[in-house]
């Protein structure tokens, strides 16, 4: 069922030549490396977690065993673990240790305590049960493609979900359930043998609940609506190790949560998807390589200020080839021919390549490098931005990337409140990035990165989070709006001690 990769596709995927601008945050570097000796070699760690722990604890008590004021752990403990769980258990000095440690985004070279390889869910629940009692943070690994290098934190007990990647279809309810560390190629294989398809993003290597979870910046959702749209269940590790059912009329808050909240609220374990019908896409690519990218930007911004929902669009500056917008239309092909005629009567002077394809499950794959980000949500190609990306895009000419993903259709409709996803309405998904390969170019792509995503903050009050690197409390508290007092209380109640803050992190508050 799956044909080639559409140009659409590929040419998103060159532009995912991604990266991250700290190296290492407060919330990724919570205990020390000497702290992290001391369980190996001392017999006994104790570190501030606890203390942050107790701090959060205030008005909620459901991870009673963090109100120690600092927590004690021996080197007995973590055999006791490694024991009690049936995956691979990996800690520094192990022969496989370096290896598991590393995730997509080079730039982040971090030192988990031990990496767990949770061959079940009572895996998952005694890791938990573990991070929590002595105040060790977790970092969850799906797919381990975190811009922010989020699956892996130093000093953390790394749940690895590499092996919760079944994937089963009900073609007959059109759903696909997922485990929780599933790969986008392993569930769209499954799912277009089947002749069916959920929006997704366009690289197979991509974690399905990393992607899911956050939004997700996905082909088709002006008429599927986005990853999370289409998360109709799902069962999650609660930071108090229990095990939930969530989707409509079962923990409707976690539920709400997690469809757009990220990886905050616990291990999930299963992603239940809605699937839809294989379509053909077809498409026009406009190369204008470095000529007048403003105007090109310009007239892409007037194009997608109304699409029809069958409409996929991306405007792209390749570091090498310039600028390129795309334009697809899903379904008949007259109907999309008709539509395509205004796209190139836009661009006159530009012969457009045509084609037409179906989704790929492999999509492209990117080699693992070191990549510093930025993004924004757009809400429309005004003068003044348009002025800051095109000056970006002069000065990143070699050096950095600059995509813009249209979100329109079912995706822009759906209620700002009914999910906790901030990116409603008309937008372009953009993302700034810049990758290096030796260590010297990193501070050139570094500071591309940090001065252009500065120049567009004024119109970045929302950010696709899986777009950013690790981010400040107040940047993550703006970004998710008028959803963040509901978000932070669902914290409160589940993990008031910000067990699972190695993401865009939401601060647990009761609102008091
Ligand atoms: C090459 C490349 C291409 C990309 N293309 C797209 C795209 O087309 N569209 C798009 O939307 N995004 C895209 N992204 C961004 C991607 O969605 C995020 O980086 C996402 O976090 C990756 O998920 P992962 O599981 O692979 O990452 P990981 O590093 O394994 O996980 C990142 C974080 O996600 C959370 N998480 C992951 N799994 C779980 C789970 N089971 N339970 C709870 N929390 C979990 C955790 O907080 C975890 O730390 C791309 C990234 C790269 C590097």
């Amino acid at each position: 069922m799956s044909g080639p990769p559409s140009e659409i596709l590929d040419k998103i995927s060159r532009n995912y030549h991604l990266a991250c601008m700290k190296r290492l945050t407060p919330a990724n570097s919570i205990v020390s490396r000497n702290e992290i000796a001391s369980w190996t070699r001392r017999d006994f760690v104790r570190s501030g977690i606890a203390a942050m722990g107790a701090l959060a604890l205030g008005g909620c008590g459901r991870t009673r065993a963090l109100r120690s004021p600092l927590a004690t752990g021996t080197a007995a403990d973590l055999d006791n673990l490694a024991r009690n769980i049936r995956g691979r258990f990996l800690r520094d000095g192990s022969p496989l240790y370096d290896e598991a440690r590393k995730v997509w985004n080079l730039a982040y070279d971090r030192r988990p305590l031990a990496i767990a390889r949770c061959a079940d869910i009572d895996d998952v629940r005694h890791c938990v049960e573990f991070a929590r009692r002595h105040s060790i943070p977790v970092a969850i690994r799906g797919g381990g493609h975190s811009y922010a290098g989020f699956g892996v934190a130093d000093g953390g007990l790394q749940i690895d979900l590499g092996g919760f990647n079944a994937v089963r279809v009900d073609q007959h309810r059109r759903i696909a359930s997922v485990g929780g560390g599933t790969k986008i190629r392993e569930l769209l294989t499954a799912t277009l043998s089947a002749g069916l398809y959920t929006p997704m993003g366009s690289c197979g290597a991509v974690g399905v609940a990393g992607l899911a979870l956050a939004g997700g910046d996905t082909a088709a959702r002006g008429l599927f609506g986005t990853a999370c749209d289409n998360l109709i269940g799902a069962q999650l590790v609660t930071a108090d190790s229990e095990v939930l059912e969530l989707g409509p009329g079962r923990n409707e808050d976690l539920f709400w949560a997690i469809r757009g909240g990220g990886g905050n609220f616990g291990v999930v374990t299963r992603l239940d998807f809605q699937l839809h019908p294989v379509l053909t896409l077809h498409f026009a690519n406009f190369e204008f390589g470095w000529n007048n990218i403003a105007g090109a930007m310009r007239g892409f911004g007037d194009l997608v200020r109304e699409t029809p929902d069958a409409v996929r669009a991306g405007f792209f500056v390749n570091a090498e080839t310039g600028a390129t917008a795309n334009c697809g239309f899903y379904g008949d092909a007259a109907a999309a021919a008709a539509y395509l005629a205004k796209w190139k009567s836009a661009f006159p002077s530009i012969e457009p390549r045509m084609g037409s394809s179906l989704p790929n499950a492999e999509g492209e794959v990117w080699a693992t490098t070191s990549v510093a980000v930025d993004g924004a949500f757009l809400e429309g190609l005004d003068d003044g931005v348009v002025d800051v990306l095109a000056r970006a895009a002069v000065t990143g000419r070699g050096v950095g990337e600059i995509l813009m993903g249209l979100s329109n259709g079912v995706a822009s409709r759906i209620a700002m409140k009914e999910t906790a996803y901030p990116l409603r309405g008309t937008g372009l998904s953009c993302l700034l990035s810049a990758e290096w390969k030796r260590p010297e170019e990193g501070e050139r792509a570094e500071r591309w990165v940090a001065e252009h995503g500065v120049a567009l903050r004024p119109w970045a009050h929302r950010a696709y989070v899986n777009y950013l690197a690790p981010s400040s409390a107040d940047r993550i508290r703006e970004i998710y709006g008028v959803n963040y007092p509901r978000l932070a209380r669902i914290k409160a109640r589940y993990d008031a001690a910000n067990l699972f803050r190695s993401n865009q992190n939401v601060l647990p508050s009761d609102g008091s």
